[in-house]
């Protein structure tokens, strides 16, 4: 099968790439510059242009950022990875969003052949914030994050955004803002897409993946370690000794999955599970905190004694059974019949892949 991966280049798609090209599959994949291509070229010496093909799509918030590209012949599965995953206020919201339309746009118009699409959405898209600290709420694939543009507006902090400062375009804007923006982001995209399809009824059908917090080995190519996906930054803080004096809080997030099992669920929604269509499928292991992390790799990691916090230092727990949400994705784990990894295999898998980077 052909398959279109877009931000081919990023942390997610690295696994989806290797999974897609193990098991045969043809495979068109984006990527902003050549700068970005010529790694994933040299990771796969022996793969025919046919094979791989690395298409450079600078900027996938331009309407016809996908025109060209969807013209490939043959493609049968598109799978839409590309998505800012930072907090950085700038260029947040408009590629989330006219990232997802423009590709949707492209594919009716100009790809007959595509059958499915798949969109990498979040479990931001699902979860509510007023309600993450509430144990009487349960979210699963039914839920839908309330956020809409109007309440970004309203937030007092954006106020200061209307006119950004230039001191404020960079990582130093207020946490909650930020996160609340690409929380927004996620909800508003995946919002888009499955209107989309609705108004425009086109040929190929939906699917979601709707991730929490993605933990797991690198496989993206990376100048440095500094340039590391957001939601492994927590692992390298933790073997770099940033939690020696005092274990983070884990934050309201309190799920999570690994990544090879995110890259598995891409690849069955889009070429193997015909039931996946018109799902949002809700990838996620389960709980983790940074106190259980910090034992794991204090255990499994003892050449990392001195970087790593001591039983008595204190924080990073799970908040208790009182005070944390409730989730549910049995109709997505039985969809996708996936057995998903353990907190102690990802993290022990994590952390050796960042050693192996120099961290
Ligand atoms: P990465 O930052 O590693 O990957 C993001 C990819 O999107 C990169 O290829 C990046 O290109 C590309 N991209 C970002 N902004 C743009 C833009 N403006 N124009 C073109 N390409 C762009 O993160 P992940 O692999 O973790 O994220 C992949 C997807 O998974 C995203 O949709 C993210 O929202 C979603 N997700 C991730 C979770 C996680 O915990 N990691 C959790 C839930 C969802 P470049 O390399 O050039 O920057």
């Amino acid at each position: 099968t052909k398959v279109l991966l877009t931000g081919g280049s990023g942390f997610i798609a690295a696994h989806i790439l290797e999974q897609l090209l193990a098991k045969g599959h043809h495979v068109v994949t984006t990527v902003r510059s050549e700068a970005k291509a010529a790694p994933i070229r040299a990771a796969y010496p022996d793969k025919s242009p046919e094979e791989l093909t690395i298409a450079i799509v600078p900027d996938i918030a331009q309407p016809s950022a996908f025109d060209e590209v969807v013209k490939i012949p043959g493609i049968e599965v598109v799978l839409h990875t590309a998505s800012p995953f930072h907090f950085k206020f700038t260029e947040l919201i408009d590629p989330a969003v006219l990232g997802t339309t423009s590709i949707l746009s492209a594919i009716t118009r100009s790809a007959p052949t595509v059958r499915r699409v798949v969109i990498t959405s979040s479990f931001a898209a699902i979860m509510d914030e007023s309600l993450i600290t509430s144990p009487t709420t349960t979210f699963s694939e039914s839920s839908w994050n309330p956020v809409t543009l109007a309440d970004i507006h309203r937030s007092p902090a954006t106020a200061e955004l209307q006119e950004p400062k230039p001191q404020l375009l960079n990582i130093s804007l207020n946490p909650p803002l930020t996160h609340l923006l690409y929380r927004a982001s996620k909800t508003l995209a995946e919002g888009a897409a499955w209107a989309f399809v609705a108004t425009h009824q086109p040929k190929f059908d939906l699917a979601t993946i709707n991730p929490p917090m993605v933990f797991g080995p690198v496989a993206h190519h990376l100048e440095s370690v500094e340039g590391i996906n957001t939601s492994n930054e927590r692992l390298v803080s933790l073997v770099r000794g940033g939690w020696k004096d005092g274990v983070p809080d884990t934050g309201a997030a309190i799920i999570w999955v690994d990544v090879r099992d995110v890259a598995e669920a891409h690849v069955k929604a889009g070429l193997e599970v015909a039931e996946a269509g018109g799902r949002r499928l809700f990838t996620t292991a389960g709980t983790f905190s940074n106190r259980e992390m910090a034992e794991i790799v204090r255990r499994r990691f003892p050449e990392l004694g001195d970087k790593v916090p001591g039983p008595e230092v204190e924080g990073g727990e799970l908040p208790g059974e009182g005070e944390r949400f409730k989730f549910n994705n049995e109709e997505t784990t039985r969809v996708l019949g996936i057995r998903w990894r353990g907190l102690e295999e990802s993290v022990v898998d994590t952390v050796k892949s960042l050693l192996a980077l120099g961290a």
